[in-house]
């Protein structure tokens, strides 16, 4: 018999729904220097340490999902730049950018540690961030981030522009919050250059608080902005789940992420692995497969390249999420730290 013939292959990745998976969002880890009220509770329990992958490891894995057809990684967390010598591991990726086997290398980050980090992620390739930030009144920030300080973000965001970042913010807009200042951040950032997402929140993980308090429909903020803006459909596209529109009074881009009013699982073209090497296939579903046995058991990438088939063959349609009040528990117990955003 041929052993060729059935050693899995590289690329391409083609789920049951036909859907290409070329898009991988990697959580180097679950940490972070900020505590957001809707991501995780103040005294969280971290992954120990021993747990983790280490770089070289990440780096074999993003690799692998490289040779098997993907084009675009976003490094995220918990917040993927307080994660010791990062740098290893985006100096170590911007290869395949090098290559051509890679189009795209980002981050989403809290933007604390840009001032340190900005100039250096420019010089391995990285053209744009996302950078979190959903007020611009610091004491506000204290509230939602519960330890974060506005001027790192806002120093953060100073140096990736000199970097020559391209910088789009994301906003998760928040019920009694900060429903009051879309409009501010619209125009700060578009004032400044910067796209602006906007997030419903996502029943991920238990938080202290009750999330149907947070909960504010995108419908009912789109409908507001549009008393005061015109916003103009667009076909922009970043790969991602968000649906833009062009603001014509001030020119810029606006996006929406609506995982609970708008389902947008029929385009997903994605895959998120854990600073674990648990491989989620779906943000909202419990389903798993395990990549750090396989990557540990063999030096050989053909046994990694078979457990990640067989994890894309199980990749479902789409995830169920509600928030309501009869459904008080998260509709996934692990936290968007933990998948990343
Ligand atoms: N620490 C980085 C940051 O804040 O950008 C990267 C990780 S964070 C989990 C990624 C994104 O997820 C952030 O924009 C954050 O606001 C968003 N996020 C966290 N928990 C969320 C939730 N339950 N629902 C919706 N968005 C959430
Ligand atoms: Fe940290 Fe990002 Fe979660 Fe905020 S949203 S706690 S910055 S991981």
């Amino acid at each position: 018999m041929d052993m060729q013939a059935t050693r899995p292959a590289t690329g391409p990745m083609v789920d049951p729904f036909g859907r290409h998976v070329t898009y991988l969002r990697v959580s180097v880890t679950d940490r972070c220097d900020f505590r957001c009220v809707y991501c995780m509770s103040e005294h969280m329990t971290f992954l120990p340490k021993k747990d983790l992958l280490t770089l070289e490891e990440l780096d074999r894995l993003c690799s692998a999902f490289i040779a098997k057809g993907v084009n675009k990684i976003r490094i995220t967390g918990g917040e993927p730049l307080v994660r010791k010598n990062i740098m290893w591991l985006f100096r170590a990726l911007s290869r395949h950018l090098e290559m051509g086997a890679l189009e795209e290398l980002t981050l989403t980050t809290n933007g604390s540690q840009l001032p340190k980090y900005a100039a250096e992620l420019a010089a391995c390739g990285v053209k744009r961030v996302n950078v979190s930030l959903d007020t611009l009144r610091p004491d506000r920030f204290k509230a939602i981030t519960r330890w974060g300080d506005i001027s790192q973000v806002m120093n953060g965001l100073a140096a990736a522009e000199k970097a020559g970042l391209a910088i789009k913010i994301n906003a998760v807009a928040l019920k009694g919050v900060n429903e009051d200042e879309i409009e501010d951040l619209l125009l700060f950032a578009h004032g400044r250059g910067y796209d602006l997402t906007l997030i419903e929140t996502m029943p991920l993980g238990d938080i202290d608080g009750d999330r149907t308090e947070q909960y504010l429909p995108l419908s009912i903020v789109r409908a507001r902005l549009m008393d005061r803006f015109t916003l103009e459909d667009i076909p922009y596209r970043t790969g991602g789940p968000a649906r833009y529109v062009r603001v014509a009074e001030t020119g810029g881009r606006l996006g929406f992420i609506t995982p609970m009013t708008h389902n947008f699982c029929e385009s997903c073209n994605r895959v998120r692995l854990t600073c674990t090497g648990t491989l989620y296939m779906c943000l909202g579903q419990e389903d798993a497969a395990d990549l750090r046995t396989p990557l540990r058991a063999s030096h050989d990438d053909a046994v990694l390249y078979a457990a990640i088939d067989e994890a894309i063959s199980r990749k479902p349609k789409g995830h169920d999420f509600v928030i309501d009040r009869r459904t008080r528990r998260p509709a996934v117990s692990r936290h968007m730290s933990v998948t990343g955003g």
